[in-house]
Order: C-alpha cells, then sequence, then structure tokens
C-alpha cells in the first residue's frame, strides 16, 4: 500500500543592502539581499522544511543551527540535497512540491523556470512535480513595505 506524507513550509529573511539576493538557487540582480547565516535562500529553505516536516525530522534549524560555522555562507541547494538524503534513506521520494514566495520586489516572473528546475534538480524530481509561484501582498505588510521575503511549501511525499 502507499505510503504517503504531507508536509508544510514557512521561512522569511530580512532584505539589507550588501547581500546576495538568492531565491530558489537563482542569483536574481537587485540592489538589496536577504540577510541570514546561510545564503538565505528562503525559497529553498521552506521547501526543506516541508520535507523535514514530512518525515516527521523536526525543522530545518535543528538540521542546520545557524550557530554553527560550516553553514556559514552555505549553498541552501547543498543544505536541500543532504534533505533529499534523509528522504531517500526512509524511503520517501517526492510526489510533489507547490510553493510561494511573496515578495513586493523585484519581480520574480523571470526566473521562476529556473528555480523550479534547480529545487527538481536537488530532491531528484521531474520539475513537472515542482511548481513555483510568485506573489505579492498589495504592499501590505513587511513584504509590502520590502523589509522582507517569504515562502511557503508544502510536499507531498511517497513511499511505493
Ligand atoms: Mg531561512
Amino acid at each position: 500500500m502507499t505510503d504517503l506524507r504531507i508536509g508544510h513550509g514557512y521561512d522569511v529573511h530580512r532584505l539589507v543592502e550588501g547581500r546576495a539576493l538568492i531565491i530558489g538557487g537563482v542569483s536574481i540582480p537587485s540592489p538589496v539581499g536577504l540577510l541570514g547565516h546561510s545564503d538565505a535562500d528562503v525559497l529553498t529553505h521552506a521547501v526543506m522544511d516541508a520535507i523535514i516536516g514530512a518525515l516527521s525530522l523536526g525543522d530545518i534549524g535543528k538540521h542546520f543551527p545557524d550557530t554553527d560555522p560550516r553553514f556559514k555562507g552555505a549553498d541552501s541547494l547543498v543544505l536541500a540535497a543532504h534533505v533529499c538524503d534523509l528522504m531517500t534513506e526512509r524511503g520517501y521520494r517526492v510526489g510533489n512540491i507547490d510553493a510561494t514566495v511573496i515578495a513586493q520586489a523585484p519581480k520574480l516572473a523571470p526566473y521562476i523556470a529556473e528555480m523550479r528546475d534547480n529545487l527538481a534538480r536537488t530532491f531528484r524530481v521531474s520539475a513537472d512535480r515542482v511548481n513555483v509561484k510568485a506573489t505579492t501582498e498589495e504592499k501590505l505588510g513587511f513584504t509590502g513595505a520590502k523589509e522582507g521575503i517569504a515562502a511557503h511549501a508544502v510536499c507531498l511525499l511517497i513511499k511505493d
């Protein structure tokens, strides 16, 4: 019998000057970038947390503490590949991932396909099982004020 597990992830990072803006493994031209211990890839973090959640393995902070110098400036896709290993070791594969990035600026549409490909490759699944959306919050709240960027993700894992 097929064993299905659902997971949810949510992440926020603050926008500051002097940092690269990396979302879904894509380096996006921007005068501001996301602040964090790693590369602060908010989308990848949300997806990682969704998968960690589906596996009932706690949260991203438990696996990659922001006090650990090994993860300073880390490429989040490399950390995500480790999460993929945790998943495959337990016999699961990704059924699908659906994620939403909430950002007032910049416009993310030109980068969505590359984000999707990066996540699909990292989690060893075909791109048609990964969906990435972007929205604004109509200038409301911290995302609307361009103080930060948020991301939500859900995933379904399958054990055949
Ligand atoms: Mg994060």
